[in-house]
């Protein structure tokens, strides 16, 4: 595991941080550090990469570890804004500079199937499941779990990418058609009441933090609202045990996240992210300390800050498309997030959270955003009152 920094002098050492990717979530990252006095340097295949406005740039792609290395000769601690970090630079990281959080968590979030696994050996539930690498293994798998089930390609599956529902043995065959080529896993289709996301955040001195639970809709696969809150307190605690035990078998420093379905009053853990995470945005304006800044403090070695709900807050995604600035801007308690990126059907281009004294008055001017937004917003905003 990569060494615990202590400062010595009551002033971090840490002065340069770098991010390996150059996204939106590098970018909320230097826009909560710069302010602490940290100078932060990116490593991403894009020459525009939006994190660029606030720090420099190293072009190259993320599996070339020799530039990785050469990057990392420049910077005091790295972690990243992905978990799909190729092994290979993750280990040449390693050896340079300490990478936080390790490649240990990494190599657990990087295969559905390992994360299974590891979950369900630490007592965190998780849906039935089971591993599939040939047609033999899926119809094995759908006698097991029955229909509807979901198939996954193992490895880089992200918002709902490389996924299929099998509703009944016809899909079976166009579902195999269709992700065959990879290994695979397949997963009883939950019948969830809500889904819900815990951010948390481990220090350099082993302070563990939580914000409250986060209630996430999804649209087709990408989240599209998540309101702060609202779970009752033995849930949290619930959430809060099972990630701390995570944290322990990771021997964690940073933010980590695991996405819940919450399903007949229980929790099961969809998966897993070691990184900041788009459910935790709200914290921005609707916290005393966000994600990103607490992230960037376990990086430093810097005291963390409060991880309270400061108001009530609900965040919007925009994806491929925003409402027009201006008028969104009029609603109360807007707080808007541009990530400077071209837009395109399915990307993440930006977000806004609104933040309110009271429950009533959140939904409310939610109700107000969602028209604005129009599409699927108006629909879905309400599945959060
Ligand atoms: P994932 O990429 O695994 O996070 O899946 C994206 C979204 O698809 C989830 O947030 C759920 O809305 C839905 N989903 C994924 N797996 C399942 C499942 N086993 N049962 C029900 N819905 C699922």
């Amino acid at each position: 595991m990569g060494s615990r920094q202590t400062a010595t002098d009551g002033r971090s050492p840490v002065r340069r941080l770098g991010v390996l990717g150059g996204g939106q979530l590098g970018r909320m990252m230097a826009l909560a550090g710069v302010p602490l006095g940290l100078e932060f340097r990116f490593l991403d295949p894009a020459a525009d990469a939006c994190a660029g406005v606030a720090g420099k740039v190293l072009q190259a792609g993320f599996d070339d570890a020799e530039a990785a290395r050469a990057w990392a000769a420049d910077i005091d601690v790295a972690t990243f804004d992905f978990e799909n970090v190729p092994a290979a630079t993750a280990r040449a990281l390693e050896e340079i500079t300490p990478l936080y959080p390790a490649s240990n968590a990494l190599d657990a979030c990087q295969d559905r199937l390992v994360e299974k696994q590891l979950l369900e050996s630490l007592g965190i539930g998780v849906a039935g499941y089971h591993a599939v690498s040939s047609r033999t293994d899926l119809v094995e798998g759908l006698e097991k779990l029955g229909y509807p089930a979901v198939l996954k390609t193992r490895r880089l599956g992200y918002d709902g990418k490389g996924q299929v529902v099998l509703r009944d043995p016809e899909d079976r065959e166009r579902a195999w058609q269709k992700l065959g080529d990879a290994e695979l896993i397949l997963e009883a289709f939950v019948p969830f009441d809500a889904e819900c996301s815990l951010v948390g955040v481990r220090g350099a001195d082993g302070d563990t933090r939580f914000w409250p639970l986060t209630r996430n809709v999804h649209d087709r696969g990408i989240l599209a609202l998540s309101r702060a809150g609202g779970f009752e307190p033995a849930l949290q605690a619930d959430a809060e045990a099972r990630m701390t035990r995570l944290m322990d078998h990771f021997d964690y420093r940073g933010v980590l996240t695991i996405e819940f379905f919450f399903c007949g009053g229980e929790l099961l853990a969809n998966e897993i992210a070691p990184r900041v995470h788009n459910s935790g945005h709200w914290t921005i304006d609707g916290s005393d300390c966000s994600q990103f800044e607490n992230h960037v403090r376990a990086m430093a070695g810097m005291p963390l800050g409060r991880t309270n709900r400061a108001q009530h807050a609900l965040m919007f995604n925009w994806i491929g498309r925003m409402p027009d600035r201006e008028r969104a801007l009029a609603v109360p308690g807007l707080h808007w997030h541009e990530y400077g990126k071209a837009p395109r059907p399915g990307r993440k281009i930006g977000h806004a959270t609104l933040t309110a004294d009271d429950h009533g008055e959140l939904m409310a001017n939610a109700g107000r955003l969602a028209e604005l937004a129009g599409g699927v917003f108006p629909g879905l905003v309400q599945r959060l009152d």
